[in-house]
């Protein structure tokens, strides 16, 4: 048992070396620390303890060396919008005990992979997707966990179900057998006006509490991205998705 562990180290602390060597990674342990630092000091400001949230690295459009060198600094979970790209990585990565995240637009026909592959899926935002998701998520394994995304600001162009819409939403998953409702996701309008900020992700936190008012069992409020997190976690956040500021500018 002993050497099991010790040869799972040394492939591991091998496979970390050799992607530090191919990727052009710019300071990781820097950015994580910054991070790190950043939540810290924002739920101390919010009077929370910062065990209270999550980081969930969006690694969309990054490789897999930078996925390997993050898990090797102590990241598990890693969120990703792209079926093909996803599913490409975690062949690359399959010996990693990594969390999946899927984070982007759902089209119905990928919800066969998406249900197979990933362990937490965010971006549920109508009744169909969550039906399918259900129904194919593969029986040997734990149920899916889901967060429903909400379009906040009711925004024409963006993803996710109306507010009002959501109650009704969280009454299906609740029904359903394979998926575990674990909470929101949302992805406030893009604006600089620190109040305007304040007022989207205070407007989320107030439908999480609706939902568990109306008794459902969720602990996963998933707001708060590179430029914002900290008022995210103002308002109440419980995991933030960091791309930029943790794994570097995305070409595309
Ligand atoms: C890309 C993405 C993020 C990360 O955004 P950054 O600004 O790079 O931190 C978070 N959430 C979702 C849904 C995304 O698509």
């Amino acid at each position: 048992m002993r050497e099991a562990v010790s040869l799972i180290y040394i492939v591991t602390k091998a496979t970390i070396d050799k992607a530090y060597t191919r990727c052009n990674m710019n300071k990781p342990i820097e950015r994580l620390k910054s991070v790190r630092q950043r939540i810290e000091k924002a739920c101390i400001a919010a009077g929370r303890q910062p065990g209270e949230v999550s980081l969930l690295a969006v690694s969309k459009r990054h490789t897999s060396d930078n996925i390997i060198i993050f898990n090797g600094l102590g990241l598990v979970s890693f969120g990703e919008n792209q079926l093909q790209e996803a599913l490409q990585k975690q062949g690359e990565l399959n010996k990693l005990d990594l969390q999946w995240h899927f984070i982007g637009t759902i089209q119905s026909n990928k919800t066969h992979a998406i249900a197979e592959h990933f362990q937490w899926v965010q971006s549920v935002d109508r009744q169909k997707i969550l039906k399918r998701l259900s129904a194919q998520r593969p029986d040997h394994l734990a149920p899916l966990n889901i967060c429903l995304q909400v379009n906040i600001d009711q925004e024409p162009q963006k993803a996710g179900a109306n507010p009002e819409e959501i109650l009704q939403l969280a009454e299906l998953a609740h029904g359903l057998n394979n998926i575990k409702l674990r909470g929101l996701m949302a992805i406030p309008r893009m604006t600089t006006v620190p109040t305007q900020q304040h007022d989207s992700f205070n407007k989320v936190k107030a439908l999480f509490e609706k939902l568990k008012n109306a008794g459902h069992d969720i602990d996963t409020l998933s707001m708060g991205m590179s430029s914002d997190l900290e008022v995210a976690i103002a308002e109440g956040s419980t995991m933030v998705r960091i791309g930029t500021d943790l794994l570097g500018k995305r070409d595309t």
